[in-house]
C-alpha cells in the first residue's frame, strides 16, 4: 500500500508508544482497488487523552475530541485519528445516542457501515479483515457488516452510502443488503437533506449511477415526489447519465430533464442546494425541450448564461434527446465562437453600470435591466461594444 511519510509518521509514533494504528475505511479499500486514496482516516486504541500526551510535541486540533477524533498536523498535513469506538443506542434512525470507547479494533470494525469499509491495515501487522471484506472487495459487493436491516435501522443514510458506493465503485449490492434497502427506504426521510444531497451528488457520478438509480428507483420517488408523478420519465432519464460528463450539475439536468420548472425547483429546493448548483441544474434544464441550434447568435446567448463545460453538457444531453441532433456540428460552431472572444458577459462590456448612470439612467433596478438588454443587443449584433454606441443605444432604448 502506497502510503504518504506523514502517515507512516503518526503510526510509527503510536507504536512506539505502545499503542495500535491502522489506516481505516476508504483508503484501504481504494488503496486494495489500485485506486490512489484521496484522504487517510487513522483508529487507534489509544484514548484522546493518551493522543494529546503521545502527539504533545506536535500541532493538534481538538475539534472532534468528544466523538474521540484528534486532529494532528504532521508535515504540514491534517491527519484525523480516532479512538477505536463503541455507538451506543440508535434512537432516532440518525446517529447513536452517544459513544463509547474500546480497545479491541474488531468492535469499532463491527459498527461500520459495508464490508468493504470495515478494514483496516497496519503497517506494522498488516490488513486485518473481520468480516470477509477482502472477498466482498474482489467480487464487487456491498454488504452491510451484521444485519441490514438493524444497519439501516441505526442509520437510515447508509440506505444512500449503499448506492452512492455501488455508483461509484461499479459494485453490486448484495440480495439481503438490496432487499432491506427497499423495505426500509422510508428511513431516508428521518436524514437531513444536506447528507442526502452530499451522497447523491456523488451517486449520480458514479459509473453505474444509471442502472444503481434504476433499479432503485422506488427509494428515490419516496424521498422527491417532485419526480414521483412522473416515475417513466425519471427512470428514462436515469437511463442516460452514463452519456453525460461526469459533473454532477450536469448529471443532475440529465435525471430532471423534461421536467417542469417548478419540479426542478422543489427538488433541488428539498435537497437544500446549494445556489450554484441549484441555478445552474435549472438553467440546464430550462433548455428543454428545444433541441440546441447551430447559429451563432444562439450560440453567444448560451455561452453568457452557461460555462464551458456545462455547454457541453448540454450538447450531450441534446444528443440523447434529438437523434437528429449534430452533437459535432455544434461543438465545432461554439468553439469557433469561443475561438472569436465574443462580448458575452455583463463585465466584457464597453460601459459599467455607473456610465449608465451618467447617461441619465437613475439609480436602481433600472440600470441592471438596461445593462442586460444592452448585453443581448451586443450579442445579437444591434450594437457595437464600444462606448459611443452603447451610450446612444442605451439613451435609445431608456427613452422609448
Ligand atoms: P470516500 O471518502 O471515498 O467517499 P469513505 O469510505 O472514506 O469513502 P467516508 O464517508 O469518508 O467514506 O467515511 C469513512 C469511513 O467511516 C467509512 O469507510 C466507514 O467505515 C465509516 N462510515 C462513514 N459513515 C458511516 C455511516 N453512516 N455508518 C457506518 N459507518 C460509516
Ligand atoms: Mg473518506
Amino acid at each position: 500500500m502506497n502510503i504518504p511519510d506523514y502517515i507512516t509518521s503518526v503510526l510509527n509514533i503510536l507504536y512506539s508508544h505502545g499503542f495500535e494504528g491502522y489506516l481505516v475505511g476508504g483508503c484501504v479499500r481504494d488503496a486494495l482497488m489500485g485506486k490512489t486514496a484521496h484522504d487517510f482516516d487513522l483508529t487507534t486504541d489509544a484514548t484522546p487523552e493518551e493522543m494529546l500526551e503521545v502527539f504533545k510535541d506536535h500541532r493538534i486540533i481538538e475539534t472532534g475530541l468528544k466523538h474521540g477524533t484528534v486532529t494532528v498536523v504532521s508535515g504540514g498535513e491534517n491527519v484525523e485519528i480516532t479512538t477505536y469506538r463503541i455507538d451506543g443506542a440508535y434512537l432516532d434512525n440518525r446517529r447513536p445516542s452517544d459513544v463509547t470507547f474500546t480497545r479491541n479494533l474488531r468492535e469499532d470494525l463491527s459498527r461500520r457501515d459495508f464490508t468493504v469499509n470495515a478494514l483496516a491495515y497496519s503497517t506494522q501487522s498488516g490488513l486485518v479483515d473481520c468480516f470477509d471484506g477482502l472477498s466482498d472487495l474482489k467480487a464487487g459487493v456491498i454488504r452491510c457488516v451484521g444485519n441490514p436491516d438493524t444497519r439501516f435501522g441505526e442509520d437510515g443514510l447508509r440506505i444512500m452510502r449503499a448506492l452512492r458506493f455501488s455508483a461509484v465503485l461499479g459494485f453490486d449490492i448484495d440480495h439481503s443488503t438490496a432487499k432491506s434497502i427497499i423495505s426500509n427506504k422510508l428511513l431516508l426521510r428521518n436524514i437531513s437533506s444536506e447528507r442526502i444531497f452530499a451522497e447523491l451528488k456523488k451517486l449520480v457520478c458514479g459509473q453505474k449511477a444509471a442502472s444503481v438509480i434504476s433499479e432503485y428507483s422506488e427509494v428515490f420517488f419516496s424521498l422527491f415526489e417532485s419526480v414521483a408523478h412522473n416515475k417513466e420519465m425519471f427512470c428514462k432519464n436515469a437511463t442516460t447519465l452514463s452519456l453525460v460528463p461526469n459533473d454532477h450539475c450536469a448529471r443532475l439536468a440529465a435525471l430532471l430533464w423534461g421536467f417542469d420548472d417548478s419540479s426542478v425547483t422543489s427538488f433541488m429546493h428539498s435537497l437544500k442546494s446549494d445556489n450554484h448548483t441549484h441555478n445552474t441544474v435549472r438553467t440546464l434544464c430550462s433548455y428543454y425541450p428545444q433541441k440546441l441550434s447551430y447559429d451563432k447568435y444562439f450560440i453567444r446567448r448560451l455561452m453568457s448564461e452557461i460555462d464551458d463545460e456545462l455547454i457541453r453538457a448540454l450538447a450531450d444531453i441534446n444528443s440523447v434527446h434529438h437523434a437528429d441532433f449534430d452533437r459535432r456540428m455544434f461543438l465545432e460552431q461554439y468553439s469557433a465562437q469561443k475561438a472569436l472572444n465574443p462580448c458575452v458577459k455583463l463585465s466584457q462590456l464597453a460601459v459599467t453600470g455607473s456610465d449608465i448612470i451618467s447617461f441619465g439612467v437613475p439609480k436602481g433596478p433600472k440600470v441592471g435591466e438596461i445593462m442586460q438588454k444592452i448585453l443581448y443587443a451586443v450579442i445579437d449584433d444591434e450594437c457595437a461594444n464600444t462606448f459611443d454606441d452603447i451610450k446612444k443605444y442605451c439613451m435609445i432604448i431608456y427613452n422609448s
